[in-house]
């Protein structure tokens, strides 16, 4: 079964093939389509698996899609706002999950930034104001940003959270709660973990509606 089969533009599936992907990974088969058709979906799956390509791709064509009316919609103020959002408990997973959505978008025009903290926060300011669709961010810098108004996540459509499970032990789980405070009701969650245990689950029932479950 080719990427072509699950619903992705000839563009993105094209980008795979110069990658080298030839068959999507299991989690790929069965989170792109879900997500393609607007469902909120819960997977466990591990690093490796291919899990990042799985919420990326069909993210970057749903964004790509309906850009032109995100840009008109926006605005309010000026503040900028991304069409979508992932959080990732590191900076290290912040930055290899940002570079694969420059990867597979490198033939769209869509805009990914990353926001984590432990660096000076102004160059992040002046990146969203060149432009954001994405914004990959761990959730202490992101609050930052909210409460210094350099970003609003007001026309937030996707919320992915990528090691969910490590978020939570990382402590986040009140700096979780005051971003969800911010987002808009209306939205596609994602939510990637490699354990489920009660912590997680019960995140999860906060986070997501009718969830389809996928696990590898
Ligand atoms: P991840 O689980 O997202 O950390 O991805 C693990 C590695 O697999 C990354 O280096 C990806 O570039 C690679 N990868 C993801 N999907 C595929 C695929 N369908 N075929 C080949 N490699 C892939």
């Amino acid at each position: 079964m080719g990427f072509s089969s699950l619903g992705l533009a000839s563009g993105l599936v094209q980008a795979l093939a110069g990658q080298g992907y030839q068959e999507p990974t299991p989690v790929q088969q069965a989170a792109i389509p879900m997500i393609l058709s607007g469902k909120d979906i819960m997977a466990g799956a591990q690093t490796g698996t291919g899990k990042t390509a799985a919420f990326a791709l069909p993210i970057l064509q749903l964004l790509s899609k309906n850009k032109t009316s995100r840009d008109e919609s926006a605005g309010e103020e000026n503040i900028p706002s991304p069409g979508a959002l992932v959080l990732t408990p590191t900076r290290e997973l912040a930055q290899q999950v940002h570079a694969s959505f420059e990867k597979y978008g490198s033939g769209l025009a869509l805009d990914s930034r990353l926001a984590y903290g432990g660096v000076s926060i102004n160059p992040q300011v002046e990146a969203f104001k060149a432009g954001i669709d994405i914004l990959v961010a761990t959730p202490g810098r992101l609050l930052d940003h909210l409460a210094k108004g350099s970003l609003t996540l007001s026309q937030l459509q996707f919320l992915v959270f990528d090691e969910a499970d490590r978020m939570l032990d990382m402590g986040f789980i009140d700096d979780i709660k005051r971003i969800l405070k911010r987002l808009p009701e209306q939205r596609q969650t994602m939510l990637f973990s490699a354990t489920f245990d009660a912590a997680t689950v019960g995140l999860s029932k906060k986070l997501l509606n009718q969830p389809e479950m996928i696990q590898v």
